[in-house]
């Protein structure tokens, strides 16, 4: 296969970071005591959903007064009800290939763990793979791989042509493949692109230089630079919707958020359009990973819920992703902060969806806080969050990417088309693959957010469900 795309000019410069490790400092350390109207000031300002500088981030990240905090999660809750309203979208990962070449002292893929069974899934274990996971409902799905010579882009364009093609019963399909590997050229990424992915997303793991120095000592992901500009690479290539994320307990968590936002705007100012998504892992226990037993600067759960609540009113349009690692409890509070985006059901080893549990230990990245099935944790969603679970994936091929996507966000047009393709696909997944007892509480839960829309909307969407109720599938608006 080869690269058609028209590659855009880069406009800035590769070879010098625009992470300003001075400056970040500096906005720490001209900020450490922040008077009440000094944060006031942020917060009102927040409220405007217009997003907020660095200064201001800064300004947030070191208040300590803790009715000032308060305010600040009732402002988080209130940006994500008005922005995304009560909606979670889920997704699950696909671990194609634990093959690594690189070290990081984290993760438990790294080329030093001899311990780990090494798999790359053939297109036929995918395939069943795929069928496990379209058996539970999921139409969204994250490919995972680790940087190899074997993970290549052309293997990992052939992975993914086989995951959409996967068609399982009467109605299971993958309708969107987000894809999570290392960093490429731009003609790679260029290639990538004609894979029909999603979301590219990149972590950059730790923006503190040193550090990612030090945790980084083997192969190709030992260049800071050259991941640092992934994303601009990407959106070079014509990829328009990118994640961008940084690993908490590498270094300072403060330091690392004013940087993950300074990436989103260089990202803004260099390809005229932010990150789609920003996603929170923190570092969990790896079997071969002494780092993670013990991460240096470990950030506990009310941190990490400043972290994702301060990011919700840096960036109120930026999607925000907890992934597979955290406790059921914590994602529902932090769902409630700001997170858009969860991963429900997850498996982190190759061919784990298939596996035998013991199996699954030799092979997996690393262990998983919520062991609960897809259909539970729906269940729990909408029983105890009362939130809607959406399989929705009407944007991406609408042509609703990029900043064509960000123009809509901005004018606040996402529940026009989000909240009924959230309704629909809920209704599918309930027809479809759940549970009585999560079907009953999932119908009752859609006639509730039915009753709060206007007359005409109401029609509108009831159509598209009865529609749903007579087997039409993917209907989206
Ligand atoms: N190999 C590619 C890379 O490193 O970008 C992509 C796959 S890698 C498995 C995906 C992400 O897993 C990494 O970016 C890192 O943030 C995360 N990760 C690695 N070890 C982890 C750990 N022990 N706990 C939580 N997340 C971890
Ligand atoms: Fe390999 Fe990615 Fe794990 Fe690093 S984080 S060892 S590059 S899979």
């Amino acid at each position: 296969m080869s690269a058609h795309h028209d590659l855009k000019q880069p406009i800035y410069d590769p070879s010098v970071s625009f992470i300003q490790e001075d400056k970040i400092w500096e906005l720490l350390n001209t900020n450490t005591a922040p008077s009440q109207a000094q944060v006031q000031a942020v917060l009102t300002k927040a409220r405007l959903c217009e997003g907020l500088t660095l200064e201001d981030t800064a300004v947030l990240l070191q208040n300590q007064d803790c009715e000032l905090e308060q305010q600040m999660f009732a402002i988080a809750r209130d940006i994500k009800n008005t922005i995304y309203g009560n909606r979670i979208v889920l997704f699950a990962p696909l671990y194609v290939s634990n093959h690594c070449a690189n070290a990081c002292s984290y993760c438990g893929f790294n080329a030093d763990n001899h311990e780990l069974k090494r798999k790359t899934l053939q297109q036929d274990e995918i395939v069943k793979e795929v069928e496990v996971l379209e058996a539970m409902g999921h139409k969204r799905i994250l490919a995972v791989y680790g940087e190899h010579p074997r993970n290549n882009v052309n293997a990992i364009v052939d992975s993914i042509a086989t995951m959409y093609s996967v068609k399982h019963g009467d109605s299971g399909e993958i309708r969107r493949i987000n894809v999570n590997c290392a960093p490429m050229d731009t003609s790679d990424f260029a290639i990538l692109k004609t894979a029909a992915i999603g979301t590219y997303q990149c972590f950059q793991e730790t923006y503190h230089r040193p550090t990612y120095e030090t945790v980084h000592t083997k192969g190709k992901k030992k260049d800071y630079l050259y991941r640092l500009y992934a994303m601009h690479r990407a959106m070079e290539a014509g990829i328009d919707d990118v994640g961008i994320g940084a690993l908490f307990g590498l270094y300072d968590h403060k330091f690392e958020l004013l940087a993950l936002l300074a990436h989103a705007k260089q990202l803004e100012l260099d390809c005229g359009v932010g990150p789609h998504t920003i996603s929170f892992p923190r570092i969990e226990p790896a079997h071969g990973s002494s780092l993670s037993e013990k991460p240096p600067f470990e950030v506990d759960d009310e941190c990490f819920k400043r972290i994702v609540a301060i990011t919700r009113l840096a960036v109120p349009y930026t999607g925000l992703i907890m992934s597979t690692r955290e406790s059921a409890e914590l994602r529902r509070e932090l769902l409630s902060l700001g997170v858009s985006q969860i991963s429900a059901g997850s498996k982190t080893s190759p061919g784990g969806y298939q596996a035998s549990q013991d199996d699954q230990q030799d092979s997996e990245q690393f262990s998983l806080g919520d062991h609960r099935a897809m259909d539970d944790i729906i269940y729990e969603l909408v029983t105890e969050s009362d939130a809607i679970p959406s399989f929705c994936t009407g944007c991406y091929r609408k042509g609703r990417t990029g900043d064509h996507f960000m123009g809509l966000a901005k004018q606040q047009f996402i529940g026009k088309f989000c909240q009924p393709n959230a309704l629909i696909t809920f209704r599918e997944y309930l027809n479809d693959y759940a549970s009585e007892k999560t079907r009953e509480a999932g119908n009752q839960l859609i006639e509730r957010e039915l009753d709060k829309l206007s007359p005409s909307r109401r029609r509108n969407i009831s159509q598209c469900l009865t529609m749903t109720d007579e087997g039409k599938r993917d209907i989206y608006l």
